[in-house]
């Protein structure tokens, strides 16, 4: 049979009458005519390609309709949403990293409606730079006497390349070589930063003679990265930041380390005393150290490079400092940060405080909520049950790799809703949406991760799910 333009097109409903569908008006308040019309033409084209390719014989103007008010009812709502975080990984890149104490946003929002001096001196009434609202703070708290903060770790490194290695040879380990996702790969990173990887060691061993051995005319740094998101265990040793900082003073080389995580101080308690601070690194003789504001800092994404101001100051004249260069929104809610770490709340930082909760706090938390969830389950008549369970959480965001943290989740028996992976979907398309994670075979919400009024939101949620009003 062969393909009959115009009987196809006599199927279609014409655009005007489309538009005059009585749902229209309503989609093109939240969307605006252009958008609605190119979502019908783009249901119409896709109707043609199927037709034409022999996949379909004929079309009603139904199907169209209703693919098209599917398709402009999911585009009329905001896309980035609120979720609760039901996984029990702390710092979840995907979900959005660390959320933000309510008191920080507040300046943001303040200063975010109306002008403010982010790269004014009000003192002096002449141009400042915004850099200027954050250095003495991080140097305060991390023991440096210079700082610069660009868009996120990535450019904070790919600056540090750039700025002071570009045209030079870099010495890494192998067993630093890492890839932290999203693809953030070290080799790739000194390459397009203008800089020559020179590879030491081996995956698993290298010696303070690997580096010596490398180093030459063109050697300009020392790189150390932290192996944030996995562990070597077994047979391996790598080189101390004190043998490496002696080596690289004794060159006139600069040693440079990506931190990654950003502690600024320590946890209580000796389950997470490996990762290292920011002030330890600097103390231990690494010239620059760069980390992320929105993992274990709990602050917004932002990237800090920390250290000698000799350096910092090259930083700061480079052409990407510009490209790179932090939105007053950021840097608001950053300041904001920094200041409630220097005022020692650093439990009223949602990420830190989630990281260190207790397990006596979580498991009553979870009891409580496992009542009511059982409550709605019986309120729903559905078979099913609700149950406290001992999980492992995670700090997430590549730091502490093998520190499983000890937390407690509500496991979630509802066998008529289907297998684990089922009920997942069923959640994180309910409203609020909420991402469960899988424990012992069934879906099961981790309290650490739970904010305040996330319980009440996953009973929302959960209502939803099993059709209770
Ligand atoms: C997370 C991480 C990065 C990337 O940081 P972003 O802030 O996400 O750009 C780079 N290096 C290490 C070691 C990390 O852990």
């Amino acid at each position: 049979m062969s393909f009959d333009v115009n009987a196809f097109m006599r199927q279609i409903p014409p655009m005007s009458e489309l538009l005059s569908l009585p749902w229209v008006p309503s989609m093109e308040a939240s969307l605006g005519r252009r958008a609605v019309k190119a979502v019908f033409s783009e249901v119409i084209g896709e109707f043609r390609t199927l037709f034409r390719e022999g996949r379909i014989s004929q079309i009603s103007a139904e199907e169209i309709v209703r693919e098209a008010l599917a398709r402009l009812t999911a585009r009329s709502v905001p896309s980035v949403r609120r979720v609760v975080n039901g996984t029990g990984v702390v710092v979840h890149t995907n979900l959005g990293r660390s959320p933000l104490p309510r008191e920080v946003m507040e300046s943001v929002v303040d200063v975010s409606v109306g002008y403010s001096n982010l790269e004014f001196s009000l003192d002096e009434g002449v141009r400042g730079h915004r850099n200027d609202h954050v250095e003495w703070l991080i140097c305060q708290l991390t023991g440096a006497d210079g700082a610069v903060v660009v868009n996120n770790n990535a450019a904070a490194v790919l600056l540090s390349l750039a700025a002071l290695a570009s045209h030079g040879e870099v010495i890494v380990s192998r067993g630093e070589l890492v890839e932290i996702g999203g693809s953030f790969r070290i080799p790739d990173i000194l390459s397009f930063a203008g800089a020559r990887l020179v590879e030491v060691g081996t995956t698993n061993r290298t010696h303070l003679s690997d580096y010596e051995r490398a180093l030459g005319e063109d050697t300009a740094m020392l790189l150390k990265v932290h192996p944030s998101n996995f562990r070597i265990e077994g047979f391996h040793c790598s080189v101390s930041r004190q043998e490496l900082a002696s080596l690289a003073a004794s060159r006139g080389l600069i040693f440079l380390e990506d931190l990654g995580s950003g502690l600024l101080e320590a946890f209580d308690g000796d389950a997470l005393s490996e990762e290292p601070t920011v002030r330890e690194c600097l103390q231990q003789g690494v010239d620059l150290v760069t980390f992320s504001g929105d993992k274990l800092l709990g602050g917004p994404q932002i990237g800090v490079v920390a250290g000698r101001s000799q350096l910092t100051e090259r930083l700061k004249k480079h052409p990407l400092m510009r490209a790179f260069r932090v939105d007053k929104m950021t840097l608001t809610a950053f300041e904001g940060i920094l200041r409630m770490m220097l005022r020692g709340e650093d439990r009223m930082i949602p990420t830190r405080e989630m990281i260190s909760l207790s397990p006596d706090v979580m498991k009553r938390r979870a009891s409580s909520l496992a009542r009511r969830v059982r409550r709605v389950i019986r309120e729903a008549s559905v078979p099913g049950n609700a149950s406290v369970l001992e999980v492992e959480d995670a700090v997430g965001g590549g730091a502490f790799p093998a520190v499983g943290l000890v937390g407690y989740g509500v496991a979630l028996d509802l066998p008529s809703l289907g297998g684990a992976s089922r009920v997942q979907g069923l959640f994180r398309r309910s409203d609020p949406p909420v991402v469960l994670g899988v424990d012992r075979g069934l879906p099961c919400i981790h309290v650490r991760t739970l904010l305040d009024g996330d319980d009440e939101r996953f009973l929302r949620s959960l209502k939803r799910v099993l059709g209770v009003r």
